[in-house]
């Protein structure tokens, strides 16, 4: 039987990022992908962003994820010879003088200094509406994700190392020199699965919410937007005179179709930010794998310990995905722990109740 290191379940932004420690690390390994139109990682808007926009506050270790983040696709980029990261500023719109305040207050804050311009900037776009003007986020832009995935499997496919299949989760079986799949031995697997995670028997256990979000691409000539623009929705420039505009975000959703309602709220608000004529030429869909406390599900199966899994990625994968494969990597390889706040033994209490 052949053996590998590693099996990955799962080729999203999570898997990616750990297809990347193996390579750099010399092991073998083999990804199988089942493929969807819906996977997150498909549909992201692909914004980086290391602040909370609603309350001026920095995200879960900001400093270290956007580090590590941005060195990761520079890397990708090289790798696979093509752009994937457009460094753009993203602009948050000002509701009124007092939040001006606030923002600049903030900028002065240690945690912050290093992401926000204390400047507030004024809005000189007659199509943008914005009285009380901009603040300004450093360190952000947007990866073009669709791309990376294409290109990523391609580059896989090309070292057969990718097997376009649905991992059946029956037809794994555990021995103690390692996990048989298909006539194979792996040291480990790996699930990287998003939502699809909901099915996985083994950690099915865990409080993973479906967060369904959509999303509309735009025409809009009249608009002349070069950067990231967040009010009550985003508007991502992605190529000339074309924008993505959203997000939604629910998680009590009742079908898994794009909805007429969605497209009309992303509308509505928008309207609410630009004053020009602008066309839906796309309406995209998805589903975030959130978790209940919003951290991310990292660690080892309780029993079958051979079994890991790297989840939970929830609304900010493109820079969270990066920094939690090499803690993941870190741990199953040197035995290195796991913050408390992202392995899933935080969890283990619901498994015993199950
Ligand atoms: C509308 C929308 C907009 C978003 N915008 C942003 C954004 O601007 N910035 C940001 O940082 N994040 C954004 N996100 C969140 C981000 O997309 C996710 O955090 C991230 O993509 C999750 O990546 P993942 O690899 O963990 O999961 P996924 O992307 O869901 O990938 C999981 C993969 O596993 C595969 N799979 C599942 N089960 C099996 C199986 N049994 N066998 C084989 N393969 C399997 C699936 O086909 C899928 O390809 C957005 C999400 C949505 C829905």
């Amino acid at each position: 039987m052949k053996k590998f290191d590693f099996l990955i379940v799962g080729l999203g932004l999570s898997g990616i990022s750990f297809c990347e420690q193996l390579e750099a690390g010399g092991h073998s390994f083999l990804v199988y992908e089942k493929g969807t139109d819906a996977s997150a990682s498909t549909v992201a808007g692909g914004l980086y962003n290391p602040v909370v926009l609603k309350k001026f506050t920095p995200i879960w270790n900001a400093t270290e994820q956007s580090k590590t983040a941005l060195t990761f696709y520079t890397r990708l980029e090289q790798k696979l010879q093509t752009q994937l990261d457009y460094k753009l500023p993203v602009l948050r719109k000002l509701a009124n003088a007092r939040e001006g305040e606030l923002w600049k207050e903030a900028s002065q804050k240690e945690t912050l200094k290093e992401f926000l311009d204390s400047e507030v900037l004024l809005n000189d776009n007659p199509h943008i509406l914005a009285e009380f003007g901009f603040g300004k986020v450093k360190h952000t832009g947007r990866i073009d994700t669709g791309k990376l995935l294409i290109a990523y499997a391609d580059y896989l496919r090309s070292k057969q190392l990718l097997v376009q299949e649905k991992i059946e989760y029956t037809n794994i079986k555990h021995t103690s020199y390692g996990v048989i799949y298909h006539n194979k031995v792996y040291r480990f697997v790996v699930f990287c699965e998003g939502c699809g995670l909901l099915k996985n028997p083994f950690f099915n256990y865990l409080p993973l919410i479906e967060n369904k979000g959509e999303l509309l691409q735009i025409f809009a000539p009249g608009l002349q937007l070069e950067k990231i623009l967040k009010g009550p929705i985003f508007i991502i420039p992605i190529k000339k005179d074309r924008y993505l505009a959203g997000t939604t975000y629910d998680h009590q959703f009742t079908n898994r179709l794009p909805t007429a309602e969605s497209k009309n709220l992303i509308i509505s608000k928008l309207k609410t930010m630009v004053d020009c004529e602008f066309t839906v030429e796309d309406h995209f869909l998805g589903f975030r794998p959130t978790v209940l406390d919003r951290r991310p599900l990292l660690g080892k199966h309780p029993i079958q310990t051979r079994l890991a899994l790297l989840n939970g990625m929830g609304t900010r994968g493109v820079l969270l995905a990066p920094s939690m494969a090499k803690n993941l990597y870190c741990y199953l390889l040197f035995d290195i722990p796991l913050d408390k706040e992202i392995d899933i033994r935080r969890y283990e209490k619901r498994l015993k109740r199950d």
